[in-house]
């Protein structure tokens, strides 16, 4: 099993925290890349290609937002970010620069574990091309037909309710931001304009959840953005 375990770079400048991490994800059979620099982390990042990186947003040297937007330049390995709690729109920024997913301090181990394990699912099904359909409890989406079921009834969409739910389809699982929605589904000029957003988001609950002010599926990230639940809890 070992073998087929990726390797994980871990930037943390904290170091009873970094070793509390990499102690507990080495535990669950991970191999464990551990630093505390970023410049440090962009080099091994390149030499040692790691499966996926956990950064602290908040590092001595060079910004964790920094790390973020060099890797993008050259690499889709996945990062979740790790952030101190109230910083929404650190995490939102971080988001937008490319990062797949995030952690607010503190968190549980099982929290990060499933992240990281959500994620390398995510990777190692890319090559299948694009998705048909996605089922969660009683939604279930055809992409391609751009139809939408809840419980076996066809749910009429408009066609901007259709795109908005599809953007979060292929993100399924992980936090989608308000700019990134608001780019995907109106356009670059939009990302500014989040109470389209708040709008279209109340009219998809209206027709998908069986109660919009408790949503089963398509989940708040508070000041961050929209999560479609990937599996019933
Ligand atoms: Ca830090």
């Amino acid at each position: 099993m070992k073998a087929t375990k990726p390797l994980l770079m871990l930037i943390e400048d904290d170091p009873q925290f970094r070793l509390l991490l990499t102690t507990t994800l080495e535990n669950q059979d991970f191999s464990v890349l551990a630093v505390d620099r970023g410049r440090e982390g962009l080099t091994l990042a390149r030499s040692r290609q790691p499966g996926l990186l956990i950064l602290d947003l908040g590092l001595p040297d060079i910004d964790g937002q920094e790390v973020i937007r060099r890797l993008r330049l050259w690499t889709e390995l996945p990062i979740i970010v790790l952030s101190a709690r109230n910083q929404e729109s650190d995490i939102t920024q971080a988001l937008d620069n490319g990062a797949d997913d995030y952690l607010t301090k503190p968190f549980g181990t099982a929290e990060l574990i499933s992240r990281i394990n959500a994620l390398l699912r995510r990777v190692a099904k890319v090559p299948g091309g694009a998705q048909e359909a996605f089922q969660v409890g009683e939604l279930k989406i055809e992409l391609t037909k751009r139809r939408v079921f809840v419980a076996e009834q066809e749910i009429h969409l408009t066609p901007i309710e259709f795109n908005l739910l599809s953007v979060l389809v292929r993100n399924a699982g992980f936090v989608s931001t308000h700019r990134q929605l608001l780019e995907k589904v109106w356009g670059p000029s939009y990302v500014e304009h989040s109470h389209y957003l708040r709008i279209y988001m109340g009219q998809l609950r209206h027709k998908i959840e069986a109660n919009p002010a408790r949503p089963r599926y398509l989940l708040t990230e508070a000041g961050v953005g929209y999560r479609l639940c990937a599996e019933e809890k």
